[in-house]
This record gives C-alpha cells, structure tokens and sequence, in this order.
C-alpha cells in the first residue's frame, strides 16, 4: 500500500545495482530523475557498512548494507545527470572477487518522504577558527575521508556536542570561506571543508562550549535541510537580501551563486541590519566586493549605533524597505530573502507583503 501511495503521489521508487572489479566495486543509484546533482546524495562508510542516502524532490531513497568484504576509507561518487544515475566506487581491500554485496542493516532499500528520516550524523575535526567580529568566528570543519556530502546552498545543517552528558544539537549555515572568489585558496581541496560563521553568546549553552573546542577536536555534523531550493534564483533580475546579525550566514552562498551562476541577474543589494558598526560580519569584503562588482550593492543599518554613524539608523521598518525595494526595471522577476532574529523575519515578510510582493517572491530562512 506505501507503494501505491508513492506512485500516486510521488516520484517512482530508485533503485540500485551493483558491479565489480579486480579491485574496485560499484553501486549504482538508478534515481529515474534527471535534475540530480552531487549535493543529491550523502555517502558515509563506517565500520564496513555504507550507508547512502539519495534526496529526489522531497523524498529519501536510503542505500544502507553491511559489505561482505573489507574496503578502504576513500571512495568516488560520480552522478551521470542525463540519465539520472548516481555511482558509488569503493575500492576493495583485497583483489578478491565478492559474492554478494553484503546484508541489509536498517531501512535498507527505503523510499519514503525526507521529513519522516532522522538526522545522521558523523565527526568532522575542527581545522581552524579566526575571529571576525569581536564575538562571531569563522570555524572550519572538514568531512571524514569516508563522508561524501555537499551542503546545498540555502541549506542548513545541525552541529551536535555533548555538554555535560547531554547532547545538545544546533542549527548553523555553512558559508564559502570568503566572499571575494579570488581570493579562495585553491591549494585545499574544496568540499571536504565546510565554513561556519558563528557568534559566541557568552551566556549561551552550546556556542561557549564549541569556543573551547580546541584544533583537531570533533564535532558532529548532521545532514543538510532548509527549503531553499536554487531554482528560485533562474531566470532572477534583483535579488534584495535583508539580513540582522548573523541572519547574513545564509546570504553568503546565495549571494555568491547568484554573482557567478545567474547571467540575467541585473542587481543584487544587502541590506544589512546590526546593532553597531563593530558587529558588522564581513564589512570590508562586502564594501570591496560592491566596488568590485557593480550589480552589488549593500547598504547597513545600525539599531544601536554611536554618535559618529552617519548612515541608515534604527529598526526595519516600511520607510526603510519601500526606499531600498526599488526594481531596476517595471517587471523584473524578483525575490527577497530575509533572515535574522525571529521578530526581525516576522515583521520583514509582513512589511513584504504589505508592499506588495508575493509568496513566491519572499523566501524567510527558518529552522
Ligand atoms: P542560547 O542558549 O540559545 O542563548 C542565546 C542567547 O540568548 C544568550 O545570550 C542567552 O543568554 C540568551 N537567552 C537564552 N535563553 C533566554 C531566555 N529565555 N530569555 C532571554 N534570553 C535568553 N547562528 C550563527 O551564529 N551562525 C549561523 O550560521 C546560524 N545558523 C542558523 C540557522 C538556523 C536555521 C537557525 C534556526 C539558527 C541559526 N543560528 C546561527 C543560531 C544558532 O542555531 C543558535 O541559536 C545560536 O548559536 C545560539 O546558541 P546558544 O546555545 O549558544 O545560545
Ligand atoms: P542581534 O541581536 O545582533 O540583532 C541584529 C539586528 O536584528 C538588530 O540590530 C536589529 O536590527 C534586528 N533585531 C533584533 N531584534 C529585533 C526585534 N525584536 N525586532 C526587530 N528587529 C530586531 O542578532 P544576532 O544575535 O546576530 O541574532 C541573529 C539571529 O538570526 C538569531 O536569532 C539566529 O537564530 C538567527 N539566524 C537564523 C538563521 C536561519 O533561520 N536560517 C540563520 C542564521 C541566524
């Protein structure tokens, strides 16, 4: 019956196959969609068993055997888009031929929707932490070998520590390290490491204890979620982003994907709300990025700022927004994205409506 509910309601089930060599073996995804990417597919091996976990629209289609043989720690995934088919190459330790993959463990050859999975986790070591503002760091994480996983942008993942003998779990966006592309050190290779922008909050419970994690320490990193989906930024010619505090965290990648990937994209402006000049993340990037790129444009907004701020002042508001949500053409296909404290994203998608944008138009970032 679960089946005939999927065939009605969602895409048709995956499926999976596998082959082998002298030395390698191969899983085969068959996810009978074409819009898959890297970032569709998680692959964690531990302890001999390989768990991956395929997301197609808001379904997950869960690889998960213990092999019958011994394999080494890296591995490849390789996804074919026009035929829809994913491939996980491990590599054997033995040049022995196998029989059989190995045996079903939990969930094995599920499909079912993506809100009713847990939350997988694995420990990633903690490989830098810089200050950025006088209470927010930029912390980089990087992946096991044995972990292939791509934060999708606009997404979130949960990072989880134990305190005091209770695991406490929260969310957090990753960034790019660094919003000036050329200046991206290309000596590491990218996707193992995943940048964190994080404030500490002294009286906070689990930011003061990831502060104290020392170089080498772990973390654990869940799967990515979030609704974002970077379909909404085809075809786009202004892209308005309102951000308070570290609300800015999930603008990072947007900005930078939208800058680099959407050639229609007429403008591009920030507005930035924060307390006072010295909580401002990232100030000199974005004023040289701005310069930089003329489609760019940011402007800040202080709620508490000294006597020699002579900018933009206070909190949001609809004389702020309705000066600062000019089109740079009558129709431009437009979106705003918006992110902060809960009553800052509250009162920014009411004010929002209330100008007139659509539903479609608006996307809030939220747990
Ligand atoms: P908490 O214990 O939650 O406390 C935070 C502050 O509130 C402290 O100053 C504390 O004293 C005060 N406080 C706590 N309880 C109360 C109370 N009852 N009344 C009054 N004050 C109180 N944060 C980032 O820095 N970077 C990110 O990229 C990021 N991404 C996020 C993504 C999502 C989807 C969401 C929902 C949140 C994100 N956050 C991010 C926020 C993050 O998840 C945590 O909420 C934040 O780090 C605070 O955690 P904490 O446990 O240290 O502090
Ligand atoms: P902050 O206290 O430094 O405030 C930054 C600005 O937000 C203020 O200057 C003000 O303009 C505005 N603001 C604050 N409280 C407001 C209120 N009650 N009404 C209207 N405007 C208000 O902010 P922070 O400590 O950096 O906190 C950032 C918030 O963003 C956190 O609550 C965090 O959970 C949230 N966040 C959410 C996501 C997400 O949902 N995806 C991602 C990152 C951060």
């Amino acid at each position: 019956q679960v089946t005939d509910t999927l065939a009605k309601e969602g895409p048709s089930s995956p499926s999976y196959d596998w082959f082998q060599t002298d030395s390698l073996v191969t899983i085969v995804i068959y996810t009978k969609q074409k819009d898959i990417s890297l970032d569709s597919v998680i692959v964690d091996l531990r302890d001999d068993s390989l768990r991956a976990e395929t997301f197609i629209k808001d379904y997950s289609y869960l690889i998960h055997t213990g092999l019958s043989h011994e394999i080494q720690e890296d591995f490849s995934v390789r996804v074919v888009e026009n035929v829809g088919k994913i491939e996980i190459v491990v590599k054997k330790k033995e040049n022995a031929s196998w029989k059989c993959l190995g045996h079903p463990l939990e969930d094995h050859n599920s499909f079912i929707p993506k809100k009713d999975t847990g939350l997988y986790y694995r420990k990633c070591q903690l490989i830098s932490k810089e200050d950025v503002t006088h209470d927010t760091k930029l912390f980089c994480l990087m992946l096991p070998p044995s972990t292939h996983l791509q934060v999708p942008i606009g997404q979130h993942v949960y990072l989880k520590l134990t305190i005091a003998g209770t695991k406490i779990v929260k969310p957090y966006t990753p960034v790019s390290d660094s919003l000036l592309l050329e200046f991206k050190e290309p000596v590491l290779p990218n996707n193992k490491y995943i940048y964190f922008l994080i404030k500490i909050y002294p009286a906070g419970l689990f930011t003061p204890e990831l502060d104290h994690l020392q170089i080498g320490d772990y973390v654990s990193v869940s799967n990515p979620e979030g609704n974002f989906k970077i379909t909404q930024l085809e075809e786009l010619e202004d892209l308005f982003l309102l951000a308070a505090g570290t609300g800015f965290t999930p603008m990072v990648k947007v900005l930078n994907y939208a800058l680099t990937n959407i050639p229609s994209l007429r403008k591009v402006k920030l507005m930035f709300f924060n307390k006072t000049e010295d909580d401002i993340i990232w100030r000199s990037q974005l004023e040289k990025l701005a310069f930089k790129d003329e489609r760019f444009d940011v402007e800040f907004v202080l709620s508490a700022p000294t006597s020699e701020w002579n900018g933009k002042q206070g909190h949001i508001s609809p004389g702020l927004l309705s000066e600062f949500l000019k089109r740079s053409l009558d129709r431009s296909r437009v979106l705003v994205c918006i992110c902060g404290p809960v009553p800052f994203t509250e009162q920014g998608v009411k004010l929002l409506h209330d100008l007139n944008f659509s539903k479609d138009e608006i996307h809030s970032f939220t747990a």
